[in-house]
């Protein structure tokens, strides 16, 4: 049996994937296990495709699935979860950003009883202070919105125990952030430092269109607050409008001021705009409650069950 599964995404990795190979293959065969090395060719344009079917023809613990356009790394990281057969999956990129050793370290970890382990970045070469700080903005508003424990500072390198990679593939969703499901089912989770080095060859494929995507396929699955917003403003304002109107008439009768027509147009604005926000978030709530039944997630994930055993 399949012990360890490699699911490597790869687009436009003409450069990377023989380097990718010649790491890869020496270490996980000095672990003395079976394991398969699964390529998800992404839609690639250049050599890609050769080399894949070159190296899979060499070797049969190369397994290859060709996209028929570019699906995007997400797709393909669920096309590799999906068609490996391993106990334990490891994802990582083509360009060697993921050193292969410290998959073997999460390998360790893996043993020692964890099912998710998470690459952590220390230091990240060659990537911009922008790309850096949007990263960091995006982990700690995704954190906060979600209320998920996103694992900071780490990309799609993990290691998935097969109770996990079943977990996930039992979530049916379309747009899908894998960091983020990762995060929703839970489980025993830690995680390994790295420095991330710069590509072997080639450059990076996220633009910050490409960016903004993934951003999005992660928070909006994973939060209903967007929809929820605007009824809690509307509440807000409601409340604000009535202790301004409150206090207008008081003032009002007491002699102590008369405000113009202007000034009570205020309240009454402020009001209105309450009642629209609150029926916009009525309807948003719906909208939040027919997602999720769309969304179709399993209710619970068991982790572990005992004594159910049928005598
Ligand atoms: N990738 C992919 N499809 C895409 C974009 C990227 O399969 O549409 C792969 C790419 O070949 C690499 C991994 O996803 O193996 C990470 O991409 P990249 O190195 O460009 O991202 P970065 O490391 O710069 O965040
Ligand atoms: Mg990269």
């Amino acid at each position: 049996m399949v012990k360890y599964s490699i699911i490597v995404p790869a687009y436009n990795e003409e450069k990377s994937l023989q380097l990718f190979y010649d790491a890869v293959t020496p270490l996980m065969g000095g672990l003395q296990e079976e394991y398969e090395i699964i390529f998800v060719n992404d839609g690639s344009r250049d050599a890609t495709k050769q080399i894949l079917n070159d190296l899979a023809e060499k070797d049969k613990r190369v397994k290859v699935c060709h996209f028929s356009r570019n699906f995007g790394q997400q797709a393909a990281l669920l096309c590799g979860l999906q068609e490996a057969c391993g106990q334990a999956v490891i994802a990582m990129d083509a360009d060697l950003q993921d050193p292969p050793e410290v998959a073997l370290q999460m390998i360790e970890k893996w043993k020692e009883g964890f099912d998710v382990v998470h690459g952590k970045r220390k230091k990240r070469k060659g990537e911009t202070f922008f790309k850096k700080a949007t990263a960091s903005l995006f982990y700690k508003f995704t954190r906060k919105i979600t209320g998920m424990e996103l694992q900071r500072d780490s990309g799609d390198f993990k290691l998935y125990d097969r109770k996990v990679v079943d977990a996930i593939l039992s979530m049916n969703e379309h747009d899908r952030l894998l960091r983020a499901q990762t995060a929703w089912v839970g489980f025993k989770q830690t995680c390994v430092e790295f420095d991330r080095p710069e590509r072997v060859a080639g450059e990076t494929h996220y633009t910050l269109k490409k960016m903004v995507k993934l951003a999005e396929s992660g928070i909006f699955p994973n939060t209903d607050y967007t929809l929820t917003f605007p009824i809690k403003l509307g509440v807000l304002l409601g409340v604000l409008s009535v202790i301004c109107f409150i206090t207008f008439v008081v003032l009002t009768c007491c002699d102590v001021w008369f405000g113009g027509l202007t000034a009570w147009l205020f309240p009454t604005v402020g009001a209105l705009c309450a009642v629209i926000l609150v029926c916009q978030g009525m309807a948003n709530i719906h909208t939040a409650m027919i997602y999720k039944e769309v969304q179709n997630r399993p209710k619970y994930i068991i982790e572990e069950k005992r004594n159910f055993d049928k005598e």
